[in-house]
């Protein structure tokens, strides 16, 4: 009963900074908000990186492992190739302020093992690992017939969310990591997505947008680097899909991730 009025109650927080939806003077139509078109992204501005020595950041494209390529969104695109993507236009992003040393785990047809992954990101002595998703969660019902199938749609699940895993002596470090991240991506203007369809999954942090991951998921359990996953959005959902195609999209998340990044780093 009280998980059925908790599901029924959850609705999105306000990202930190925004400010409550406006309404306007002559139309009293109230100003979009994420992930509707038109919802405003900041570039948030590169803060100053004193004390941060240069250090290297390990981008990770989740899944094309063995014959698995992720979810399938609602419009028909394959996760696997959309984080692929959004890794290598995030790396090319990061590597124009020559702040810190990225090294790419998977490019192109590229399917190396979870083994060979983390292998990779331990030996070129990285000091961040950071995983990109996109999530496929909440009701679906079929909106497009594919070649193969259906492509389903959810309509009240936006959101990003970070994962890390508590256990093991670099856990505060992991938390630390998610907890910027999330922070960063709020400021932005991204939506934290509150978790409502997480069941035991993840476990909410404290800090929005934030999750304990309780399926010891390896590439948060195993590496000695600290790693997180961010699921950037919700492939089912049909607008945030189409907003993490734009330009603005891609500028303010890696700008909000160099904030992050900046910030941990640093310490
Ligand atoms: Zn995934």
């Amino acid at each position: 009963m009280l998980a059925w009025l908790m599901l029924l109650s959850c609705t999105p927080p306000v990202a930190r900074g925004a400010t409550a939806p406006r309404v306007a003077a002559s139309g009293g139509t109230a100003e979009p908000t994420w992930p509707e078109a038109g919802a405003p992204l900041e570039i948030l501005p590169l803060r100053a990186p004193r004390n941060l020595k240069r250090k290297t950041v390990f981008l990770m494209a989740g899944h094309a492992n063995g014959a698995k390529d992720g979810n399938t969104g609602v419009h028909g695109q394959i996760e696997a190739e959309v984080v692929r993507d959004a890794v290598l236009d995030l790396a090319a992003r990061l590597e124009a302020l020559d702040r810190f040393d990225v090294v790419v785990g998977r490019r192109g047809d590229q399917r190396p093992s979870y083994g060979a992954r983390i292998r990779h990101a331990e030996r070129v002595g990285a000091d961040a690992f950071v995983e990109l998703h996109t999530d496929s969660r909440g009701a679906a019902y079929p909106w497009a017939r594919l070649p193969d199938g259906w492509a389903y749609r959810v309509d009240d699940d936006p959101g990003f969310s970070i994962l890390y895993n508590e256990g093991g002596p670099i856990g505060p470090e992991r938390r630390d990591l998610a907890v910027a991240t999330a922070e960063s991506l709020a400021a932005a203007g991204f939506l934290p997505y509150p978790g409502c369809h997480y069941g035991g999954l993840y476990d909410q942090e404290g800090t929005a947008g934030v999750f304990i991951d309780r399926r010891g998921l390896m590439m948060l359990r195993r590496p000695t680097v600290p790693s997180i996953i961010i699921e950037t959005h919700n492939a089912k959902d049909f607008e945030e899909s189409l907003r993490w195609r734009e330009e603005r999209t891609a500028e303010a998340f890696a700008m909000a991730m160099a904030d992050a990044l900046t910030r941990f780093l640093a310490d």
